[in-house]
């Protein structure tokens, strides 16, 4: 206790006789890191982290070091309890937190490996400031959502600019400005600025242009009241960047320059796009990167050179999109209506593996609840190939079971990510090994063979009530399997993982003299991780989410097998090359 008291002491200017209160992490240099502050205005959902990432690309390119952050408005501590239909997939990091969808943009984006020190809610912050209150660190004061809420959350900031010895730490807020639940984190960026000094930080205010149909022209006025509402809280925006269906005009972009003083070059178009990897080029046409530097004071710490490779590279890689030579469809079985969000990761290594592979890969969902052993072949004939993706709960998975088996005896290219994986485990015990009660304890409790079960050793390892096993670990593979050729000889591989479940291995010996391969394994445990079958275009099982890790330039090699299988399926008549040496080439290419 007097020792976090005599920290923050040192760190603070806290007593009672002061109204400030801003921590300053040790280690932490004025100036060495300036802040980009990401807000949204009139409605949420207009892409943010897709904004700030691809800013902060244009960055990175430049030689500068960058490290984003999103500040959450929710109270959960984080996104693992959050019902992926509803607030979009929950993306784990490389040190197990579970996120917000949008640092998957990140990390695909920067093709950078975040953690928790990328992600705060306000769950984080409040339990943060009550734990000092309760040892005392406040010095006597009333603890009072300014300075000390604010305080935690500049600390935060100040923390990863220091850690991170980032050049610019990019701040996304989450919500809409206007929200209760993210005032403070408004007002929190306030400070830090004016702290911070001139030339310290740059808000970017995002907004969106209304064009009703019956009208037919492009309409601002609920656009200046969302800037209206930031200028407000002391807030003066340096960029604003216009959301909308079409470019937006002239006339709309000076309505609003005059309104909110910001100069008409900065009130930029943000309209959509059929990529987001077409963004960073909207955002450089526009010149938004060098604006930043200069509003940020760092034109003299870039890299020009580092720049033309990076984006030569870049450049390459988005020529590429919308060039296909081929054609796919890839059917994902996927339970409710709002699944993109819900699937983001999919849907982008997806595309990665497409683009990598000159094919137009198409996504169908396909309900599993009416599907059966009798039905599968009419209700899968338009696919390609097949994706089970990860999910928790019993609806759809006999569906799920009978997908599995279509695929595997009809030579259907074959991807299983989590339970995807453990529903090939189970059809293969039962219709290979003849295990005919095969199951897994997650759907029947009482299945007379739980192939896939929680297992006491991991209840053990991971705590009581056998919590998840998640972030990112390594995985060994079996030298010579369809795994090892597609992550190019490599012994050992990290992947990430959020699962309970997994094969009880009394069962390893009976499916591997059936014929399955357990191509990748946990190091010295018998927790089976990747699996495959040899005599099969492309059938894989992972229990980790290669989604997860799938960059724009270094796309997943099982999804690159998975959409390579697909695509020569389709194009039976071109002499397309299989799944490892479709793999072979996209390495060369990256
Ligand atoms: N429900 C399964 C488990 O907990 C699969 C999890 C997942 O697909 N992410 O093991």
């Amino acid at each position: 206790m007097a020792d976090s008291k005599e920290l923050l002491t040192k760190l603070s200017d806290a007593s009672t006789e002061s109204e400030f209160f801003s921590p300053i992490p040790t280690g932490y240099k004025k100036g060495k890191t300036k802040y980009v502050f990401v807000m949204g205005t009139v409605m949420s959902g207009l892409g943010k982290g897709i904004f700030s990432s691809c800013l902060a690309k244009l960055l990175q390119d430049k030689g500068l070091k960058v490290a984003p952050i999103k500040l959450e408005g929710y109270l959960n501590i984080d996104s693992g309890t959050l019902n992926p239909f509803r607030h979009g997939e929950v993306f784990v990091l490389d040190d197990g937190m579970e996120t917000d969808m949008d640092l998957g943009t990140y990390e695909r984006m920067l093709d950078l490996d975040l953690s928790k020190a990328n992600f705060a809610t306000s769950g984080q912050i409040f339990s943060s400031v009550l734990n000092k209150e309760r040892h005392g660190d406040y010095l006597g004061r009333d603890v009072q959502m300014i300075p000390h809420v604010t305080g935690e959350v500049k600390l935060k900031l100040r923390q990863l600019a220091a850690d991170s010895k980032a050049d610019v730490v990019f701040v996304e807020i989450g919500g809409t400005v206007g929200d209760l639940e993210n005032a403070y984190y408004l007002e929190a960026m306030r400070e830090l600025a004016y702290e911070e000094g001139p030339h310290s930080s740059c808000f970017v205010a995002l907004t969106y242009i209304l064009e009703p149909p019956a009208l037919g022209e492009q309409k601002s006025k609920a656009a200046q009241l969302g800037i209206k509402q930031v200028m407000q809280l002391g807030i003066q925006p340096d960029i604003i960047a216009c959301r909308a269906t079409n470019p937006v005009n002239e006339k709309a972009r000076q309505k609003i320059s005059i309104y909110s003083n910001v100069p008409f070059e900065r009130v930029v178009s943000l309209h959509d796009s059929a990529s987001i990897y077409m963004i960073p080029s909207m955002l450089r046409e526009h010149g938004l990167d060098f604006e930043v530097l200069r509003l940020l004071k760092i034109e003299d710490r870039i890299n020009l050179r580092h720049e033309r490779k990076a984006w030569a590279r870049w450049c390459d890689f988005t020529d590429r999109i919308g060039t296909a030579r081929y054609k796919s469809t890839i059917g994902i079985t996927g339970k409710y209506t709002s699944v993109r969000d819900s699937y983001a990761s999919i849907i982008n290594a997806l595309e990665h593996a497409g683009i990598a592979l000159g094919c137009d890969v198409g996504i169908e969902w396909i309900e599993t609840t009416d599907i059966t052993d009798k039905n599968a072949a009419e209700r899968l004939a338009s696919v390609d190939g097949i994706i089970v993706p990860g999910g928790f709960g019993s609806r759809g998975a006999e569906g799920k079971i009978a997908c599995v088996r279509y695929a595997r005896e009809s030579d259907l290219p074959y991807l299983g990510l989590c339970l995807g994986f453990q529903m090939a485990v189970i059809d293969f015990a039962r219709n290979v090994c003849k295990l005919k009660g095969a199951g897994s304890t997650e759907l029947d409790p009482k299945c007379a063979e739980p192939v896939i079960d929680i297992l006491p050793e991991q209840k053990k390892i991971e705590g009581l009530g056998g919590n998840m096993r998640l972030g990112g670990r390594d995985v060994e593979i079996k030298p010579e399997t369809v795994a090892w050729n597609l992550f190019g000889g490599k012994d050992s591989v990290r992947m990430r993982f959020r699962h309970r479940y997994e094969v009880d291995p009394k069962y390893i010996e009976t499916l591997e003299a059936g014929g399955l391969v357990f191509s990748g394994k946990a190091p010295d445990q018998p927790i089976m991780q990747i699996l495959e079958l040899p005599d099969h275009p492309f059938f894989m099982g992972t229990q980790a989410h290669p989604c997860l890790t799938s960059r724009p330039l270094r796309p997943s090699p099982m999804f690159v097998g998975l959409v390579a299988a697909a695509t020569k399926r389709r194009h039976a008549q071109v002499d397309l090359p299989d799944c490892i040496e479709a793999v072979k080439q996209v390495a060369g290419l990256a």
